[in-house]
C-alpha cells in the first residue's frame, strides 16, 4: 500500500481583470471551490490509478474540513489517520487568475500546519507497512521527518512548494522536484537545459535517485552515476495544474507494484500528460485504464 502524509486545502478560485497591487481592491468573478492541497491531490492521483492509499493529515472542525475529507474518501483513500483539529480552520488556497491565465496564490495552511510527529507516530503501523510513503512540503518538517523515520518502504519526497533552505529527511530514497524546487534544494539558479538540470541534480546529496520533472520537456532520472532523459508525451495541454501531483501519485503506484524506476517514470509521465489535457486539479487526474490505453496509442505498451 501507499501512505501519503500531507496537506488538504479548499481551493478558492476567482478570475480577476488584473492582479491587485498593495492597497488596491479589484472586483473578481464568481468564486469556484475545489478540493486541493498537494497531499490530497497526490493521494487521489494514486487511488484513481489503482493504488491502495492511506492518508495522514489534519483538517479543521469545519464544513471545509468535512468536504475535503469526503473528497479523498470517495476516491477510496483510507482516512482513518486524517485528524480533526478543533479551533483551527482547514487549509485554504486563495487563487486569483488573470485573463492571461497567470495565477497569484495565497495559501493559509491552517490545520495542515498542526500536523505533528505525534500524528505520524499514531499512524506508525500504516507507515511501517507501506510499500511507498509520499511526502511534500505543505506540512511541518517535523511531521515529514517523523514519517520518513517510521516508513518501512521506499520514501518518495516531493519538495513542493519550493522552500529555500529546506532539508529533506535523510531517509528519502527518491527526490521528485521540478526545476524551481531543484534550484531551491541545490542553491542555484533555476536550471533550463537538460545539461544544467543534470548538473544541479548531481549536487543533491543523500537520496539514491532524483527524478526532476520538466513540464513539457518530460523528466530527468538520475540513479547513482547514470542519468536518462524521458521525453514528455505529445499532448495539447489545457491546464497543467496538479500535473506534478499526478506524476508523484502515479510514480508511487508504479513503484509499489514493483516496477523499476525507469518504467515507473514512463508510466507517471503518461498519467501526468493525460492530466494536462483536462481542466482542474483533482478532477483532471487520470484513471488506470486511461493510462494503459494512452500508452498503447503512443506505442509504449503497458
Ligand atoms: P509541476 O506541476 O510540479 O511543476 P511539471 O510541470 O514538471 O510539474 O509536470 C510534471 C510532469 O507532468 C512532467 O514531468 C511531464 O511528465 C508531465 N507534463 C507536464 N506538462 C506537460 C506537457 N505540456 N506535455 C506533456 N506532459 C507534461
Amino acid at each position: 500500500m501507499i501512505s501519503v502524509v500531507g496537506s488538504l486545502n479548499l481551493d478558492l478560485v476567482a478570475g480577476v481583470p488584473h492582479h491587485p497591487v498593495p492597497g488596491e481592491t479589484v472586483l473578481g468573478g464568481d468564486i469556484a471551490e475545489h478540493p486541493g492541497g498537494k497531499g490530497a491531490n497526490q493521494a487521489v492521483a494514486a487511488a484513481r490509478l489503482g493504488g491502495r492509499v492511506g492518508f495522514v493529515g489534519r483538517v479543521g472542525d469545519d464544513e471545509a474540513g468535512r468536504a475535503m475529507t469526503e473528497a479523498v474518501r470517495v476516491q477510496g483513500v483510507d482516512t482513518r489517520h486524517l485528524a480533526v483539529t478543533p479551533g483551527v480552520p482547514t487549509g485554504r488556497a486563495m487563487i486569483a487568475v488573470s485573463p492571461e491565465g497567470e495565477n497569484t496564490i495565497i495559501v493559509s495552511p491552517g490545520a495542515n500546519s498542526r500536523l505533528s510527529e505525534a500524528d505520524c507516530e499514531s499512524a506508525a503501523d500504516q507507515l511501517r507497512n507501506a510499500g511507498v510513503t509520499v511526502l511534500q512540503q505543505e506540512v511541518p518538517d517535523e511531521a515529514n521527518h517523523a514519517a520518513a523515520r517510521l516508513a518501512g518502504g521506499t520514501v518518495l519526497y516531493n519538495p513542493a512548494p519550493a522552500v529555500a533552505g529546506a532539508v529533506p529527511p535523510p531517509q528519502v530514497d527518491i527526490l521528485v522536484p521540478n526545476r524551481t524546487e531543484l534550484a531551491a534544494l541545490a542553491g542555484c539558479e533555476v536550471p533550463r537545459t537538460v545539461e544544467e538540470v543534470t548538473a544541479a541534480a548531481r549536487r543533491l546529496r543523500g537520496a539514491a535517485a532524483v527524478v526532476v520533472t520538466l513540464g513539457g520537456d518530460g523528466a530527468l532520472v538520475l540513479e547513482g552515476s547514470a542519468h536518462r532523459h524521458v521525453p514528455a508525451f505529445p499532448v495539447r495541454p489545457v491546464d497543467t495544474t496538479a500535473a506534478g501531483d499526478c506524476f508523484c501519485g502515479a510514480l508511487a503506484v508504479a513503484l509499489d507494484e514493483g516496477r523499476t524506476l525507469e518504467q515507473a517514470v514512463l508510466w507517471a509521465a503518461a498519467a501526468a500528460a493525460l492530466s494536462t489535457t483536462r481542466a482542474g486539479a483533482q478532477s483532471s487526474l487520470a484513471r488506470r485504464g486511461e493510462v494503459a490505453q494512452f500508452l498503447e496509442q503512443h506505442g509504449a505498451g503497458r
